[in-house]
């Protein structure tokens, strides 16, 4: 079947950067499912998938305004160190859930001094223009129950 609204859509696939340095990539016999039209992926690539079959091969170039938007310098910030618990050793690269006027948001820790932690709301891969390369496993009809939860089980 034709990948379309309510497909459950099994893909293998390899992310690569503009420089051509692989992200990210499904791992062999674990492809990446996902439901067509719940926006489970990014809207780039669920365009270039719709209308394909199993066994077909996709390559796209996704500009960011199409995968995780633009690098917003205005959300990386500086919080005062008395913000976090101070039970926690707060190091670069760690992961936190802020409350923002936006709803929840995921923070990356960028630097920390004895006052301060720098904080990125930006999601890692915004700003960045991605190559998918790969191929199409399966298509199946969602169930109703997979419809229901807007995921794919
Ligand atoms: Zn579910």
């Amino acid at each position: 079947m034709l990948i379309g609204k309510d497909s459950v859509v099994s893909i293998q696939y390899t992310l690569s950067n503009d420089s051509g340095e692989v992200i990210d990539q499904s791992q062999e016999g674990e492809p990446l499912v996902y439901l067509h039209g719940a926006a489970g992926i990014i809207p780039g690539l669920e365009k270039e998938l719709a209308g394909k079959v199993a066994g077909d091969d996709f390559s796209v170039t996704i500009a960011p305004e199409e995968a995780y938007g633009d690098h917003h310098p205005e959300m990386i910030q500086e919080v005062p160190r008395a913000s976090f618990p101070a039970d926690v050793d707060i190091q670069a690269g760690m992961q936190f859930n802020a409350e923002s006027p936006q709803g929840a948001q995921t923070v990356v820790v960028k630097q920390v001094t004895a006052d301060t932690v720098t904080v990125d709301g930006n999601h890692p891969l915004a700003g960045l223009t991605l190559n998918f390369k790969g191929k199409i496993d399966d298509v199946r009809q969602a169930t109703a129950e997979e419809l229901d939860h807007g995921h794919a089980h």
